[in-house]
This record gives C-alpha cells, sequence and structure tokens, in this order.
C-alpha cells in the first residue's frame, strides 16, 4: 500500500515501530517563576488579581481567563485553605500498582478564586472530605528548589 493510498478501514492501518529523539524544554513562564521563586525564598504564594473580574489566580496567571486583560498584580495569598475535591491513586506513573495509595486534592487557597492540584498528607480516606481545611506542607527552605516539588503536599489543619 502506498502512502497516498487513503485508508477506508482503521484495520487497514499498519504500525510503525522506532524511535524518534525529541527533547523539550518546559519553562513556567514569567507568573509561574514568580510564583515559585515567591514560594523558595519567602515560603509565600502568590497569586494575580483581576479587577475587572474580581479573580485571583493561583497560580498566578498574566492574562485573565475571562476578560483577557493583562494582569500584573501580584498578591499573597493564604497558605491554607479548602480540599474542594480529591482522588485516590493506586498506579504510579510507571503503570505499577503503588504500595500505598496517595492522595491528589484540589485547594482552594484563602483569597484565591482558582484551585491547585497538589498531594495530600499526613491523612487517611477515612478523614479526607470535600471542604476540609488544608495547609500547605514546605520543604525546609535550604531544600527548596523553586518547584511544585517545593510543596511537600497540603495536609489537615486543627481548624
Ligand atoms: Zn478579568
Amino acid at each position: 500500500m502506498a502512502l497516498k493510498e487513503r485508508l477506508n478501514k482503521n484495520i487497514e492501518a499498519k504500525a510503525w515501530y522506532g524511535e524518534l529523539p525529541v527533547e523539550s524544554l518546559y519553562t513556567v513562564g514569567i507568573a509561574g517563576e514568580k510564583f515559585f521563586r515567591a514560594i523558595k525564598d519567602q515560603g509565600i504564594f502568590l497569586g494575580t488579581k483581576c479587577h475587572n473580574c474580581d479573580m485571583v489566580y493561583v497560580p498566578p496567571k498574566i492574562y485573565c481567563e475571562r476578560c483577557l486583560g493583562k494582569l500584573d498584580e501580584y498578591i499573597e495569598v493564604a497558605q491554607c485553605g479548602s480540599l474542594e475535591s480529591f482522588t485516590c491513586v493506586h498506579i504510579g506513573l510507571d503503570g505499577r500498582k503503588l504500595e500505598e495509595p496517595i492522595f491528589i486534592g484540589l485547594i482552594r487557597l484563602d483569597g484565591a478564586s482558582t484551585c491547585l492540584v497538589h498531594k495530600l498528607g499526613e491523612i487517611t480516606v477515612e478523614e479526607l472530605c470535600m471542604g476540609m481545611r488544608v495547609c500547605a506542607e514546605l520543604k525546609p527552605k535550604a531544600k527548596r528548589e523553586g518547584g511544585i516539588n517545593d510543596i511537600l503536599y497540603f495536609k489537615p489543619t486543627k481548624e
């Protein structure tokens, strides 16, 4: 079958096995740089505020998703917030079953309009509930690298 032939049945498609060398470089962008630098250097969380829409984006964005206005006002938000949703993960990124499941949460920090996705720690599945209060547990300052893993996890508060 020549490459120019049109396939009319998907069972006619053939697989090609091989490797393509691909390199990529992910950058966090202007807002991401400020966000992670603030966590690393000061242990604080920053968001950007849109006065037009009364929204605070965390992690910060440089444009508002609603009005597309430029956002350049960075404000500090709390390290604690509410657990809006969560899931329990049993399979690792390598496709293998994890020895212990991990919990992933959708966290809305106090003062933010949007949510962060991150791991939950120091909690059991029986304790998890939507709306519960959680706070960030950061790495010790000397070990922070300016990335998302500077936040170890979010853990329940005693509030
Ligand atoms: Zn806006």
